[in-house]
């Protein structure tokens, strides 16, 4: 890296870690494995170039296609909420960006992500592996069914929208397996389910603002709980 690269980069970090504390752990975010990752990843690295010197704001960025990366804030709350441990294999269905798949990452051992965008998909595993990410595999497609040939998976992210949730993640999640998912629309609520001997225990976290999920999830909507 020139001078200039470096001076910029030390520029970010201490952005990076200055969003952390104002945003993130004033906000109630404690898990220490998750503040140590959002310090970590370069969020700037992941938006479109000319949003680099927003990167760090408390707000959702758009990064073309009608699609946004999601704000710091948010990936915080939903990636505590899948209390991941180093050696878990983590789904998530909407890459987007790619920050949020980046943030997994630090926190577990394989992240499986899936982005039906193809120009989307295509940039985040360029800029994933660019980032020297060797754990996260993008697959461009639909995410409704879920990645079988990879399941079960210890937690599931969904950072696109359905009206219901889908039934294939629900079941590509090992026992004792969590999915984080904003579910409805307009308005939207966080759901953690979490698969239990006994059955699928719900809470309900937050109200949220996603984009809506595409594809099938579009024809299958429809009165559910
Ligand atoms: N996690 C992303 C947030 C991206 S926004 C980040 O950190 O940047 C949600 C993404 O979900 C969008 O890129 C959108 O194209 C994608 N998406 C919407 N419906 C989808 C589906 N059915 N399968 C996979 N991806 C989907």
């Amino acid at each position: 890296m020139d001078q200039a690269g470096a001076a910029g980069a030390e520029r970010f970090e201490a952005e990076r870690a200055k969003m952390v504390i104002e945003q993130i752990e004033a906000r109630g975010i404690r898990d220490a494995r998750v503040l140590e990752a959002m310090r970590r990843v370069p969020r700037h690295e992941l938006v479109p170039a000319e949003l680099r010197e927003r990167a760090y704001q408390d707000r959702a960025l758009p990064i073309g296609h009608d699609q946004t990366i999601s704000q710091p804030y948010i990936v915080a709350v939903m990636s505590e909420a899948l209390a991941l441990r180093p050696g878990d294999r983590v789904l998530e269905v909407g890459t987007g960006s790619g920050y949020q798949a980046a943030v997994l990452a630090e926190l577990c051992s394989e992240v499986y992500t899936i982005e039906i965008v193809p120009e989307l998909a295509a940039r985040a595993r360029t800029d994933l592996t660019r980032l020297g990410y060797q754990n996260v595999r993008v697959r461009q497609g639909d995410g409704y069914r879920g990645w079988p040939e990879y399941a079960p998976f210890d937690a599931v992210l969904v950072a696109a929208a359905p009206d219901h949730v889908p039934e294939a993640l629900v079941e590509q999640l090992a026992l004792g397996g969590r999915l984080v998912i904003p579910v409805g629309g307009p308005a939207q609520e966080l759901v953690l389910l979490t698969r239990t001997e006994e059955g699928v225990e719900r809470q309900t976290l937050m109200p949220v603002l996603f984009v809506p999920m595409r594809g099938e999830a579009e024809v299958d909507a429809g009165d559910r709980p």
